[in-house]
């Protein structure tokens, strides 16, 4: 991985909602948006709430209108995680937002035309010393009409590129406005050019990495629901991570918003970028040789881990004593499947030989028993006492292999007859 760019940083946030970072030396902070109305108070709080618990270190709010910016004052004071006022078209709502307390203001150059009205939005973040992201997204940074003389005027620039007159475009635009900030000595803005298209991602923030050190937010607009989005989102984020680039994320899904914080923590647990907090699942495709639900199982286990576990443990859950062992191992708890059963491994260790309908139960209670060990200071995550050695399959485990040889052998059979 190369070195993170280094970036300005900024702070937002304050007591009541805690400090967050973004840039310089700060861990990639993950971002996520509410997809609830802001005027409706009470659902607005609770989603916010739960975002926040899911892991979100900053929450933005659309306030399209002024009792979105009114039931602010309301929600402000009952979540405990930075608000961010996500401001379109009406500059009046980013003066609103500021007036209310917020964290940090959102304004996107493609659709705030007066420059006037930028600078009034700048001095009252300014005087509350709230940041400023600007966020070109491919959407709307363009005026479709003057698309086809800018396409002219700037379409040399990246000529080679596949995208190359849009670029441009963005490019030049950023420019423009960031030229708005700079004669109002004003540098606590963050980045973002957002896009579907997930190479114009990468080179967009690719481009604006090179000729600015303010930090970049990162992501994919629109890019679809959990299922689709999630690739077309993880594959520019984490190639523009692991080239050092970016300061903030967020996923977009049109799925619950949990799922966006969820996924980009994972993101960056799995890339070394943030330290990972809760536990760590692996599991088994499964194969011909499973013979218990594993799919079911792993899902149980997944949601038991969320609700249970808070300290980073890995656990593993196989079909098998094939490649179980080998696969697991580093995995602070394990469970192997054979016919109907599992066997339980903690560090090495075996502890426990269990029916199917047991497993979910045995490996919880492992889990919660290995992390209080931890907490006493009596167990090292990832420390690894022993070697897993493969159960005899047939003796405990079943009739894996017997089931398999006896099938080789019927097959065999059918051969000569
Ligand atoms: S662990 Fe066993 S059941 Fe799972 S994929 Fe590997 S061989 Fe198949």
């Amino acid at each position: 991985m190369a070195d993170r760019r280094k970036t300005r940083q900024l702070v937002l946030g304050d007591e009541a909602h805690g400090f967050v970072r973004i840039g310089g030396d700060a861990p990639v902070s993950v971002q996520s948006m509410t997809s609830t109305y802001t005027h409706d108070v009470a659902t607005c709080v609770r989603e916010i709430q739960k975002l926040a618990a899911a892991g979100a270190d900053i929450v933005r709010v659309a306030v399209p209108e002024r009792k979105d910016t009114e039931a602010l004052k309301e929600i402000l004071p009952q979540v405990t995680v930075p608000i961010v006022a996500d401001v379109h078209f009406h500059f009046q709502r980013a003066l609103e937002a500021i007036d209310a307390g917020v964290h940090k203001i959102r304004l996107n150059p493609g659709n705030i035309q007066d420059r006037a009205q930028v600078k009034d939005v700048i001095q009252a973040c300014r005087a509350k010393k709230i940041p400023i992201r600007i966020g070109v997204n491919e959407g709307s940074i363009v005026e479709r009409k003057d698309k086809q003389k800018r396409m002219k005027e700037l379409g040399q620039v990246f000529s080679n590129h596949k995208h190359g007159y849009l670029l441009s475009i963005i490019l030049t635009k950023l420019e423009e406005y960031i030229e708005v900030f700079a004669e109002e000595n004003f540098h606590d803005i963050v980045i973002s050019a957002k896009s579907i298209d997930p190479q114009f991602v990468i080179a967009a923030y690719t481009e604006i990495s090179k000729l600015y050190d303010y930090p970049l937010h990162l992501g994919v607009t629109h890019a679809g629901p959990k299922e689709t989005g999630a690739i077309r989102s993880v594959v520019p984020l984490g190639h523009l991570l692991l080239n050092g680039i970016g300061d903030t994320i967020r996923i977009s899904y049109a799925s619950d918003p949990v799922y966006e914080v969820e996924d980009a923590l994972e993101l960056l647990y799995i890339l070394g970028l943030r330290e990972r907090k809760g536990a760590e699942l692996i599991a088994c495709p499964t194969c011909g040789r499973i013979q218990v639900d594993l799919f079911t199982l792993t899902q149980q286990v997944r949601l038991k881990l969320k609700e249970e576990i808070r300290l980073p443990i890995k656990v593993a859950v196989m079909g098998c004593i094939v490649n179980g062992p080998g696969e697991a191992e580093g995995a602070d708890v394990a469970i192997f499947a054979g016919d109907r059963r599992g066997i339980i491994y903690v560090q090495g260790e075996r502890v426990a030989n269990v029916p199917e309908e047991q497993i979910l139960e045995k490996l919880l209670e492992e889990c919660k028993a290995f992390q209080s060990k931890v907490e006493r200071g009596e167990a090292k995550l990832g420390e690894k006492k022993v070697d897993i050695i493969p159960p005899d399959p047939i003796g405990e485990l079943g009739s894996g292999y017997a089931k398999i040889e006896n099938e080789a052998r019927g097959r065999a059979l059918n051969v000569i007859r």
